[in-house]
């Protein structure tokens, strides 16, 4: 009998698949990209029916939870429709978006709508200018606003992430756990990646370790480890007096691998095995050969998975080894 479900050499089951819907972005944050950035020509990229159906044969091998990301996966057009099509489909538990914040003021409430389950929204300063000169060319008061619209639309557990960056704005990193604490929102600190090559500034240098910043919070706010286990690389912390759940999510400061149950599609349908290396099966391929039969699609991918390896690796004090921005593999 032919495998139903997605499962690797290491036993790990494949129930979690970051979407990537654009490599496009209204943002050009410094860690993530560089300020002159050239985008992938329409015709390379998935279109909505094809991301939809990916979804859908994804969901039919075991697949619960899909999160939509990119570049900006809120300035893709008509992604309110992708997200009701899936959204709708048996199977999926969880439908979950990550995004910088800039178009929610007016997109919030209809993908509320549309059966969106969560959201993820990037925020890495509360100083108007440094904001600004973060993500290069974002406006902190949109994205503010765009938080206050996922709270009205009746979004729960809305989680920020922020990337903390040593003399950059480490200095924030008591202000940010305060406006979530006042908020009522989870805060998730990830440790920047090595993505990329960039020129703003050198990764190792800028580096601060999660611990560091958890130490930084114990001091004011003791931070007790949260039971409930959330099956993704961040380790969550409660705080005696909010609801509020700080997260830290390390690919250098701690391993994941072991019980790791993603793959990440790129906008160009590259399934990729691990974001920490460069393993990947092409499914644009099956998708746009075989358009009337799911068949192919499904033998790609069982035949990609013996190639999800063990671990990955990062070193900030070598060259990146992958030279692929963040805004391609889907954060
Ligand atoms: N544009 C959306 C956003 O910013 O939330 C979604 C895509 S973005 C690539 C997803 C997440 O990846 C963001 O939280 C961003 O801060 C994070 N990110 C981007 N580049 C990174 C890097 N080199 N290391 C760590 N995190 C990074
Ligand atoms: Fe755009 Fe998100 Fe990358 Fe910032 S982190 S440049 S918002 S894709």
């Amino acid at each position: 009998m032919q495998n139903t479900r997605l499962i690797d050499g290491f036993g790990r089951q494949i129930t979690y698949v970051r979407l990537s819907v654009t490599d496009r972005c209204d943002f050009r944050c410094v860690y993530c990209m560089d300020e002159e950035m050239t985008f992938l020509p329409r015709q390379h990229i998935l279109s909505l029916e094809e991301l939809y159906r990916l979804g859908r044969v994804l969901v039919s091998l075991g697949v619960s939870k899909i999160r939509l990301t990119g570049g900006e996966p809120l300035i893709r057009q008509n992604i309110v429709w992708l997200v009701q099509k899936l959204a709708a489909l048996e199977g999926l538990k969880e439908l979950t978006l990550t995004t910088n914040g800039s178009q929610l003021a007016r997109l919030a409430q209809p993908l509320k709508d549309a059966g969106l389950s969560r959201i993820n929204i990037s925020l890495d300063s509360l100083q108007p200018e440094r904001f600004k000169q973060i993500t290069r060319t974002g406006q902190l008061s949109e994205v503010l606003a765009g938080i206050k619209a996922a709270q009205q639309a009746g979004f729960k557990h809305i989680k920020l992430n922020c990337v903390m960056m040593r003399g950059r704005n480490d200095d924030e990193i008591l202000d940010i756990v305060n406006f979530a604490r006042q908020q009522q929102l989870d805060l998730a600190f990830i440790e920047e990646m090595p993505l990329g090559v960039i020129t703003e500034h050198e990764r190792a240098q800028t580096f601060i370790s999660n611990d560091d910043i958890r130490q930084q919070i114990s001091v004011v706010y003791p931070l007790l480890a949260a039971t409930d286990v959330t099956g993704g690389p961040a380790r969550y912390y409660r705080m005696s007096d909010s609801n509020s759940r700080i997260g830290f999510i390390s690919p250098h400061s701690h391993n994941f691998c072991d019980t790791c149950n993603r793959v990440r599609v790129t906008v160009e349908g590259r399934l990729l095995l691990c974001l920490g290396n460069e393993h990947s099966a092409d499914l644009k391929v099956p998708l746009r050969d075989f358009v009337d039969d799911d068949q192919p699609l499904i033998d790609t991918l069982f035949k990609a998975l013996p190639l999800k390896p063990e671990r990955h690796h990062f070193d900030l004090a070598q060259e990146p080894q992958i030279v692929r921005f963040m805004n391609m593999t889907g954060g």
